[in-house]
């Protein structure tokens, strides 16, 4: 990939957000130019662009098996997750929902907003490898609880939660499920009637569509509750003039998700495998966040102790080679990734993570890149590391000291 400065840019970051395809751009062109109409209009310039908004739909639909008409476009997955879960208080008078400790920002920054409006939130915790203990679920559901919304695949480890169990759960209790699920497609196979969710969402630029483009999928019968009020788009449930551009740019998106499926989890996946493995051997002091499987085919995130991975960001910036600690929507906060904190990494070894999300168009050119620099960068930053046991000055330093001041937060990461 070439940056806008003419330099060789490496991209680890697809969980963050991933490069519009150019077959997306394709198809999305004609209606920022001349196929301009309303698709609500009645005269045929604006009802044949409402044909192209059906034909995205049923494109959008074969990806997570649904019904066309189950799909509702959205800005965004947030609005996505944050239309389901006010659509779930609102069709019932019950106020507890259930949701897990390592939620987007989208669910865990509603959950806070929903707690001072004196609604109940369980946040369920997570293992040491970040995994879902269905037990606590069960314990946690009570005769009050609306919703239980939990994230299919974790987008800092790539951890996926057993969505298929907790929905037959759900459904055993009359409570509503919701997953999001936008790390998902294009990744692993989706069929929302195996899966029994009675929502689910996705994000356009997530999988190779524009940012600003989301769908909520809601089964049929469901009871909803729109969210953005206003005409009677999206049958009723997400008011607002249809993003024509955008939803058949994520109609072309999830067709080419659908086919890509199994080279994300051969050729993508084999990618990943060599990053993990050839950094796990060749850099002493390194662990991996979450468990090996079941895990997401291109993502991989692994602590080096001794270090802040916010410096190793900076120094594979200045290579071209773009990855992640944590998720890029919690940039500019002081504490470290609340997934690892959930996870009980320590601080030090949270703020020492980094995240590697590999995508479509990553060559082994740019792992050989990646290879060539990162564990160079590790060992030059451990040897001026005040946290590092075997640093020069260690006799004179006072370790214990600076790892205490290290612990209490000085550094900060990125989020998505
Ligand atoms: C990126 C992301 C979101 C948010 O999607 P936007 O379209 O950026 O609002 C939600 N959940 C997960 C797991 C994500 O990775």
């Amino acid at each position: 990939m070439v940056s806008m400065s003419g330099s060789r840019t490496c991209y680890f970051d697809n969980n963050a957000t991933t490069p519009v395809a150019p077959e997306v751009v394709d198809a999305m062109l004609p209606f920022l130019t001349e196929r301009w109409g309303n698709p609500s209009s009645a005269y045929r310039f604006g009802s044949e662009v409402g044909a192209h908004l059906d034909a995205a739909r049923e494109k959008v639909a074969a990806l997570i098996g649904a019904e066309p008409r189950e799909v509702v476009f959205t800005s965004c997955g947030t609005e996505s997750n944050n239309a389901a879960w006010a659509s779930a208080l609102h069709v019932t008078s019950k106020r507890h929902i259930v949701t897990t400790a390592v939620e987007h920002s989208a669910n865990t920054s509603h959950a806070e907003v929903l707690r001072k409006r004196g609604f109940d939130v369980t946040l369920l915790p997570v293992g040491s490898d970040g995994t879902l203990d269905l037990q606590s679920l069960e314990q946690a559901l009570r005769p009050d609880t609306a919703l239980v919304s939990v994230m299919w695949a974790n987008n800092e480890t790539g951890v996926l939660f057993p969505v298929a169990e907790v929905a037959a759960l759900c459904r055993s209790k009359g409570v509503l499920c919701h997953t999001d699920a936008v790390q998902v497609p294009g990744k692993l196979p989706i069929d929302v009637r195996a899966l029994g969710v009675d929502m689910l969402s996705l994000s356009g630029h997530k999988l190779n569509a524009p940012k600003g483009i989301g769908l909520l999928y809601i089964k049929r019968r469901t009871r909803f509750q729109p969210f953005v009020v206003g005409g009677h788009q999206e049958k009723g449930r997400r008011a607002g003039t249809e993003n024509v551009p955008y939803i058949v740019g994520f109609g072309r998106a999830a067709e080419l998700a659908l086919s890509h499926l199994a080279e994300e989890n051969t050729r993508v996946r084999a990618l990943r495998d060599r990053v993990e493995t050839t950094l796990l051997e060749s850099v002493p002091h390194t662990t991996l966040n979450g468990a090996r499987e079941p895990r997401l085919p291109n993502t991989t995130n692994l602590a080096f102790d001794f270090i802040e991975a916010e410096a190793v960001l900076m120094l594979l910036d200045r290579a071209g080679i773009c990855a992640s600690s944590g998720s890029a929507c919690t940039t500019g906060s002081l504490d470290p990734s609340h997934v690892l904190s959930a996870m009980g990494l320590s601080p030090m070894r949270a703020r020492g993570s980094l995240r590697f999300s590999l995508g479509r168009y990553n060559t082994d050119a740019d792992v050989d890149h990646l290879l060539a620099h990162l564990p160079g960068i590790i060992s030059r930053l451990r040897a001026i590391s005040p946290l590092n046991p075997q640093h020069p000055d260690n006799d004179r330093y006072d370790v214990a000291a600076a790892r205490a001041r290290h612990e209490q937060g000085m550094a900060q990461a990125p989020g998505d």
